[in-house]
């Protein structure tokens, strides 16, 4: 029987938050929200736990994938197709490397509230409040684009509204067809830089020359010409999420009506936070970010409280620990959870472990610790005998230039040319698609 209320987590500590100034103006956007339709329903998230159970049992995969942040200013139908349509090439290939289904998770359509590691930001010897994502405050460097304003989290629900729209219009409406979406991956590999990836996209173009000859394509089989597509983010900001938090009328259970899936991230997963005590009583699945300094009875303890019931695509680990470091955190983690017998899908964020400053002063992630850190993720798995279960990437479908390297080479010197992001450095297309590549060679080996 649970007693777990959506408003609980009020009276633990809580990091990374707002302090809003105006609680009359915050309590108003919070009853407002309260009205609004949920953006996603109970059925759905009940799907997404089925399929995310399969890849706990390593019967499917997880790319999940999108935006370090989103922002306001770059919202547009442009941005969410390119980003769409990314993570659908990246998923033929995978699904074509792992030969499993490959379940699709945008960081997109809520990705807005951002975890700071400092509380304040400094330029040219003045010194601001921190930028904390679209849906806190301004990324401008003023003062007054600094100051949090609840009211960012009405824009932030209409962007997200209008985003999965349209991101239900194209899993389902046509746009996602399988041999569409190939065509689009022939477009890169046809290039001569990435000819080494050529043989692998010519393969997949036999076995959907065979499966149109055979009869199988997309009006017998519903699967090719459409997709499910979920959403997700990190529930950071509280207010926005127990707003949305709903009852489901089918099983009286709570669920964060936000997104199909929440994460809590590297910085507020303390066991008796905030954070973990909103996630453990909703009914979505849970992503769990696991840095270098969670410690094994954390990991324990987050466990219990995140999957007391130990449901199989309940729990997401999400281990982002750096190229290198792999070997160091990732098998004592692997340990406390064989010895609990708990069931998880182990996914790899090697973005956030590998953000480093450039010489020309960007913050950058090169490409090739990216890769680095996902093989070792591969080869610890392989190591241990366990379910290597996903990918977590941030990437955008557009041209920028935030990570270095790739096959169309990002070079320090580019990154000043096409850096749009507002917070962490993204793949862009070519780079994203190259790691889908990369990673289907792994899961193919
Ligand atoms: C993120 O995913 O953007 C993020 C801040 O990650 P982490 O909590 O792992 O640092
Ligand atoms: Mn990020």
């Amino acid at each position: 029987m649970t007693t777990w209320q959506k408003s609980d987590w009020r009276s633990r500590p809580r990091v990374q938050m707002p302090d809003y100034r105006d609680a009359a103006i915050l309590h108003a956007v919070e009853d407002q929200l309260a009205k609004y339709p949920p953006l996603v329903f109970a059925g759905e998230a009940r799907n997404l736990t089925a399929k995310l159970g399969q890849a706990a049992r390593g019967e499917a995969f997880l790319l999940q994938g999108g935006d370090c942040a989103e922002s306001f200013s770059e919202f547009s139908a442009d941005t969410i197709r390119d980003t769409f349509k990314v993570l659908l090439q990246m998923a033929v290939v995978l699904t074509w490397g792992a030969k499993l289904p490959v379940i699709k998770v945008g960081r997109m359509a809520g990705q807005f509230a951002k975890p700071r590691s400092a509380p304040t930001e400094m330029q040219g010897g003045i010194e601001l409040p921190a930028y904390r994502g679209d849906i806190v405050n301004g990324f401008d460097f003023t003062p007054e684009a600094r100051i949090p304003d609840p009211a960012r989290m009405l824009q932030a629900y209409t962007q997200a509204a209008a985003s999965l729209n349209l991101l239900r219009a194209f899993s389902k409406g046509g746009f996602a067809d399988i041999h569409r979406v190939h065509a689009w991956t022939l477009g890169f590999t046809d290039r001569d830089e990435a000819e080494k990836y050529r043989d692998m996209a010519n393969r997949i173009s036999d076995t959907l020359a065979f499966m149109t000859a055979a009869g199988v394509n997309g009006d017998t089989m519903n699967g090719l010409s459409t997709v499910d597509f979920f959403t997700s983010h990190e529930a950071l900001l509280l207010e926005y999420e127990e707003a949305l938090c709903r009852v489901d009328s089918t099983s009286g259970n709570w669920i964060a009506g936000s997104g199909h899936m929440l994460w809590i991230g590297d910085r507020t997963r303390q066991v008796d936070g905030a954070h973990v005590e909103f996630c453990r009583g909703v009914m979505n699945p849970i992503g769990l970010k696991c840095g270098p300094s969670i410690s094994d009875d954390d990991l324990k303890v987050l466990i219990d409280k995140l999957n007391p019931k130990n449901i199989p695509g309940r729990l997401m680990l999400i281990a982002r620990f750096g190229a290198g470091t792999v070997g160091d955190h990732l098998p004592r983690l692997i340990r406390v959870v064989r010895e609990m017998g708990a069931q998880v899908v182990w996914t790899c964020d090697p973005m956030h472990g590998n953000t480093i400053k450039s010489a020309s002063g960007f913050k950058t992630r090169p490409f090739d610790s990216v890769l680095r850190e996902v093989q070792e993720f591969f080869a610890v798995h392989a190591a241990e005998g366990t379910i290597p279960g996903g990918v977590h990437v941030e990437m955008t479908g557009k041209d920028v230039t935030e990570c270095t390297g790739g096959v169309r080479a990002v070079t320090d010197e580019d990154l000043s040319s096409r850096y749009h992001t507002a917070c962490d450095p993204r793949l862009n297309a070519s780079q994203a698609l190259e790691l889908a590549f990369l990673v289907a060679e792994e899961l193919a080996a």
